[in-house]
């Protein structure tokens, strides 16, 4: 059974008055889509595993981006173990595919309009297989044999194919892939991190992209995935004096939209929020109280065998001083 054909589900992410909305965006190309955004219910979620934090720049002062505030705000001893300890993750197969599959959709934007395919993203996928193991020999221990692997690469494929019945890349020109981004708070803190893809308008309107690999939250857990869009959104908001138009999610797992028009009340509540968690940081590095905070998450957790929650002891804590955000 192929799944490659199915509808695309656009969902527009609930508002605090639980109305849909409908949100008008002109794309690069000067033409205009409309796209009426729905609710649906009854979505299964399987989130992925953790997604890995962007190697920006490392700004002078303290810095977070939103993976590792993400982490925080999953357990204090994850955040710990990967920004205070900085232990080693073994890769993962799903992880890979992520990474494999991002750099292939970043790519397929180098090709001219038209040749921007299915069969053009299939054709990518080898090579930037061979470049990833290249930069990371140890990819190519993942799979136990070669009908693993290319199990593996066909899932990936299908990804790639169920892109294409969500966006219609001939009709794109991003302004930017794989954006490094970073601004500084009033409260010092630095936000900083990448962004799959900006597609700014003639018109100047700014949309978001994200690409996710696993599959999209029910609703209820929408706002996780939401908090780095809009994570995002508040650093372009501060560097460019724009909010976003629009910000969107592409799950490709299941695919499914998500989208989210955000406003300054918005911005300014994450601002808060981040802020806010910061502080929490701040407080537990001074304390050394990292809490586990065991959830369904743990299932992806590469500590399991550190953590009190599962029976581990952690290592002793690193000398004393300031973080740094990795
Ligand atoms: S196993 Fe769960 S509780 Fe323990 S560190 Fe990992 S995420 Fe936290």
């Amino acid at each position: 059974m192929s799944d490659t054909l199915a509808e695309p589900v656009v969902r527009a992410a609930a508002e605090p008055d639980g109305l849909t909305t409908t949100d008008e965006l002109t794309t690069t190309d000067g033409l205009t889509t409309t796209d009426e955004l729905t609710t649906t219910d009854g979505l299964t979620t399987t989130d992925g595993p953790p997604e890995p934090d962007g190697l920006a720049e490392q700004p002078a002062g303290p810095s977070l981006s939103p993976s590792r505030a993400a982490d925080f705000m999953t357990c204090p001893l994850l955040y710990r173990f990967r920004v205070i300890d900085r232990l080693p993750e073994p890769p993962s197969p799903a992880a890979a595919r992520g990474t494999l599959v991002h750099a292939v959709l970043e790519r397929l934007f180098d090709e001219p309009a038209g040749a921007r395919t299915p069969a053009a993203a299939r054709t990518l996928l080898p090579g930037q297989w061979d470049r990833l193991v290249a930069e990371v020999p140890t990819l190519a221990e993942l799979f136990d044999d070669a009908t693993e692997q290319v199990a593996w690469l066909d899932e990936a494929a299908l990804m790639l194919d169920r892109y294409f019945t969500l966006e219609d890349p001939t009709r794109i020109e991003p302004s930017y892939r794989e954006m490094s981004v970073q601004a500084l708070l009033e409260s010092g803190l630095t936000l900083r991190g990448y962004i799959d893809r900006l597609d700014i308008a003639p018109t100047g309107e700014i949309r978001i992209v994200d690409y996710k690999t696993g599959l999209a939250p029910r609703e209820e857990y929408e706002a996780r995935a939401l908090f780095q869009m809009k994570f995002y959104a508040l650093v372009l908001w501060r560097t460019r004096g724009t909010i976003p138009r629009l910000l969107q999610l592409v799950y490709l797992g299941n695919g499914e939209l998500v989208r989210y028009a955000p406003d300054e009340a918005d911005l300014l509540a994450t601002e808060r929020k981040i802020n806010a968690l910061w502080q929490a940081i701040d407080r537990a590095t001074t304390s050394g109280d990292w809490r586990p905070r065991p959830s369904r998450l743990c299932e992806w957790c590469s500590y399991q065998a550190l953590c009190p929650a599962y029976g581990g002891t952690p290592p002793p804590l690193p000398v004393p001083g300031a973080p740094v955000v990795p």
